[in-house]
């Protein structure tokens, strides 16, 4: 932990050993592997810890993540957002994880805003911004779970991990580092997993929890995607996807049906960046990929309301989805020359 005060370390430590606390934890919108991960792993270790800890996540999140063996439940905001307020109202902490902004936890932005007790940020996205008191960023981390991991053990609470919240840590790098595929320069990444692996979490099995789970209509949908919407731009190295909520609605689709699809397309030989655009209610949201140092998070930051991380980063935009392809497709000569320079 390269960034993060002692200090503010201090100061949480003093909070979380003070009293017996309600604690809310808040990961971010369409939340993933890494975000509920994240959330449920703190919600267990706070809890055995004699904390009472509730997970609001501000939207749904995929079934492949709905098999931890941890207790703790989730309440889903835009489901019951009546039991998420009083959640935040009752609690005396609360944590936001993996994200970098306030905008990230959707409808529950406000809320966020005006909670006046203690909130903290655990998070290792580039760019974060003030909106917790105390705020643990480390950019440098594979995932958010790896940092929260390091941050208990600072805190003098890697006693308290059960294998329920060893098995959530790991699910969180497993899926942020695409099965230890990227972001997994920094050996701290495989010396946390070994830590987690003492606690004696069933690997295999969690890999297929995660991802040998596909529906039938969900490997047609990938299938389909593949085969029928893919357009390679050998040109600008770059692939890209756009799904119709139609086409969706065709294979049956479910909240993650999706997710990992963006990736496919970096494994043709030579394609350094990949978009995939899919039309939801009123938005459009698109996800970015790149291989070597072309900055997909600057490109969606800067042309799609977006953010993420140098390879993977999402956006949104507020036209059709025929207008998204077309803007994108626009944009790409301004990039042409980066994109044929990316070393891979
Ligand atoms: P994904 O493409 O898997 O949805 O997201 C990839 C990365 O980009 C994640 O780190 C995620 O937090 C970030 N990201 C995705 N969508 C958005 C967005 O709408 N705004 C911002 N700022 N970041 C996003
Ligand atoms: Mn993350």
């Amino acid at each position: 932990m390269k960034n993060t005060d002692i200090q503010i370390i201090a100061a949480i430590k003093q909070l979380l050993y003070n009293d017996k606390l309600n604690i809310a934890i808040v990961p971010h919108e369409h939340p993933d592997g890494d975000a509920i991960g994240s959330a449920i792993g703190l919600a267990e270790v706070l809890d055995s810890f004699g904390h009472k800890a509730q997970i609001v996540s501000p939207t749904d999140y995929p079934n492949f993540l709905k098999w931890f063996t941890a207790k703790t439940e989730i309440t889903v905001f835009s489901r019951n957002n009546k039991l998420g307020k009083e959640i935040l109202n009752q609690s005396d902490v609360l944590f936001c994880l993996d994200f970098n902004e306030v905008g990230r936890a959707g409808k529950m932005e406000k809320l966020l805003l005006d909670y006046t007790k203690p909130k903290i940020l655990i998070d290792h996205h580039p760019y974060p911004t003030n909106f917790c008191d105390f705020i643990i960023s480390e950019t440098h981390y594979s995932s958010t779970a790896e940092l929260i991991y390091d941050v208990l053990c600072k805190l003098g609470m890697k006693k308290y991990i059960t294998k329920s919240a060893a098995e959530a840590f790991y699910t969180g790098i497993l899926t942020d580092t695409g099965s230890f595929n990227h972001n997994t320069s920094d050996p701290n990444t495989f010396k946390v997993v070994s830590e987690l692996m003492k606690f004696g979490i069933d690997t295999p099995k969690i890999q297929s929890g995660v991802y040998h789970n596909f529906s039938i209509s969900r490997m047609q949908l990938l299938g389909y995607c593949l085969n029928q919407k893919m357009i390679v731009l050998p040109d600008f190295r770059t692939a890209y996807i756009a799904i119709s909520k139609k086409e969706l609605e065709n294979y049956n689709f479910k909240t993650g049906d999706t997710e990992g699809f963006v990736n496919f397309p970096l494994s043709i030989e030579n394609i350094v960046f990949s978009a995939i655009f899919i039309e939801k209610d009123g938005v459009i949201k698109v996800s970015f990929r790149s291989k070597g140092n072309f900055p997909v998070n600057h490109f969606s930051h800067d042309n799609f309301n977006g953010g993420g991380h140098l390879n993977a980063a999402g956006g949104e935009t507020n036209i059709t989805l025929e207008e998204t392809i077309s803007k994108f497709t626009q944009l790409l000569p301004a990039y042409k020359h980066q994109l044929l320079e990316t070393v891979i």
